[in-house]
């Protein structure tokens, strides 16, 4: 047995994060959603779009998403927010069937987390042929808006799921979202092209594919 498989031999749930990790970043589909957010903010807040790109990026650092500075320090209304940064066109993503079959092939329970919209993560992993394959699709909405990187709002998450991390394993593409399931048990991954060394990161990955296939 491989040594990254022996780490994982008690893993029964398979956490992923949406954006950036299951489609890969090159994809920029992210892109469009960025330009979104800061169309709603500039309009809602009547900034200009210097001004919103601004506020997009430090309520991004500072809260979590942007969303979450929006209704903490607006009142932001998080529903027509969510509805209008996700009117995007999918046709950048292409299906990865070896991703398929190797997501398919892992022991126990598959999640997506996403500090999106279940919906749009639904239309997300139907572009990218992974429809299906997930036992549940959580959104930024299952935690009442608060987001990743908030250890509560993990644990609100796997509450309702009934996960429990020390049997569990989380990939994702910020690292900042790897802090809390470390600190709750779950086996980390950075899934991203660029390796970060943190203490909270235990393994690094920019082919996500080719790593869950060392894990069967
Ligand atoms: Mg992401």
């Amino acid at each position: 047995m491989l040594m990254v498989a022996y780490d994982f031999r008690h893993i029964d749930a398979w956490v992923f994060d949406l954006d950036n990790t299951l489609y890969p970043p090159q994809m920029r589909l992210f892109d469009q959603i960025e330009v979104r957010m800061t169309d709603y903010v500039s309009r809602t807040l009547r900034i200009d779009r210097d001004h919103a790109d601004h506020l997009r990026t430090t309520y991004w650092q500072k809260y979590g998403t942007t969303l979450a500075g929006l209704m903490a320090e607006h009142g932001v209304d998080p529903d027509p927010y969510l509805d209008h940064v996700h009117d995007i066109d999918f046709s950048p993503l292409q299906p990865d069937p070896q991703l398929a079959k190797n997501i398919a092939a892992l022991p126990g329970r598959k999640i997506v987390y996403t500090n999106g919209s279940k919906p749009y993560a639904e239309q997300v992993l139907a572009a990218r042929g992974l429809g299906g394959l997930f036992d549940q699709v959580y959104g930024v909405e299952h935690a009442d808006y608060r987001p990743k990187p908030e250890r509560a709002a993990f644990e609100r998450v796997f509450e309702i799921d009934g996960l429990k991390p020390e049997a569990a394993a989380m990939f994702e593409d910020d690292p900042r979202n790897l802090s809390a399931p470390h600190q709750m048990g779950m086996r980390t991954v950075h899934v991203a092209p660029v390796a970060q060394h943190e203490p909270h990161i235990h393994y690094h990955t920019d082919d996500l594919a080719y790593f869950l296939s060392l894990l069967a």
